[in-house]
């Protein structure tokens, strides 16, 4: 069996390049299986999603405590504890970042055991598509690299899955075009089959129920998104262009964090430890007045609008 692992951050499409990789592998005539796991559904919030691909049956279900591929979509998910992308990770696991660090730069400034490879997808995808966003058929075209499947399944794979989202054929073409890119350039690493499976199940956060007070539910935690930054969850940051401005107020009104406020001549500012880069204001600005950066990464940066 091959069991690969996904971490993405919500709107990356990490759970569709579990699917991908689900179908390009079923294509070939294995048997494959996918499911996702995320939270509260937020923008930007870690989310993980597993496929496993076998010869036979697959009688294994939940979540991949022992991966033998890790695709990481996002950098910052490493640092970030709540996304658990080190669980299960030894010497064996192969393990892929997008990054535009190489594998030797990263290495050092991660505790990341395994075989590390890195390609900068996020690159790519600006390459192809001029702005950041999705980047599932990227993903999903680096795991089947990796574990071995073939380019023309990982295309077919890429076209099913994207035309059950509705894609139109030119966002379809452009995608696999990208993917296909992805898919020659990655440094392959050897991919180990057959990790040892935990056999406990995994245990689930329920939150406690407070019975309602007078017939409706009552939030007993004072405000506290205060304390949680988000900035760390960020790939692009939302920048104003003073001159294009023209104070409508529309990036204060979207922005679903609540982390855009506004002077008194209407000119928005941000607070970056809580944006969350989800580019939903520069999206929204009427007049591209907001444009998103990229953040640096080992010296990279981009603008896209
Ligand atoms: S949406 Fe654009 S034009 Fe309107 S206030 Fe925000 S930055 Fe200015
Ligand atoms: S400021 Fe813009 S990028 Fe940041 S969280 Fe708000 S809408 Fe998203």
């Amino acid at each position: 069996m091959r069991a690969v692992r996904f971490h993405g951050r919500g709107g990356q499409g990490a759970k569709t390049a579990s699917r991908i990789l689900g179908t390009a592998a079923f294509i070939e005539g294995f048997v494959a299986q996918d499911s996702p796991i995320y939270g509260a559904e937020r923008r930007g919030a870690p989310v993980a999603a597993f496929t496993r691909i076998d010869t036979g049956p697959i009688k294994q279900r939940g979540i991949i405590a022992c991966p033998d591929l890790v695709v990481i979509a996002d950098a910052s998910l490493i640092q970030d504890p709540a996304a658990r992308v080190l669980d299960g990770i030894d010497e064996r696991t192969a393990v892929f970042v997008n990054s535009p660090l190489t594998a030797e730069q990263l290495q050092p400034q991660t505790s990341l055991p395994g075989h590390l490879t890195t390609l900068d997808l996020t690159d790519i995808a600006l390459q192809q598509f001029g702005k950041g966003g999705a980047i599932s058929a990227l993903l999903g075209a680096v795991a089947g690299r990796l574990i071995g499947l073939r380019r023309d399944s990982v295309r077919e794979a890429i076209a099913r899955e994207l035309a059950d989202l509705a894609l139109a054929a030119s966002q379809i073409e452009r995608n696999q075009a990208a993917a296909l890119q992805c898919y020659d350039a990655v440094r392959t690493v050897p991919v180990v089959p057959g990790a040892p499976q935990s056999t406990t199940s995994a245990q689930l956060q329920v939150p406690v129920y407070e019975p309602p007070t007078r017939g409706t539910a009552r939030i007993s935690a004072a405000a506290n998104s205060i304390l949680r930054e988000t900035s760390g969850w960020r790939t692009f940051r939302p920048v104003l262009v003073p001159d294009k401005c023209n104070g409508c107020w529309l990036c204060f009104a979207y922005c679903p964090e609540g982390v855009i406020s506004m002077t008194k001549d209407d000119r928005p500012v941000v607070d970056y430890a809580h944006c969350k880069g989800c580019q939903i204001c520069v999206h929204e600005c009427p007049t591209e007045a907001l444009v998103a950066e990229r953040e640096q990464e080992g010296g990279v940066a981009w603008t896209a609008r």
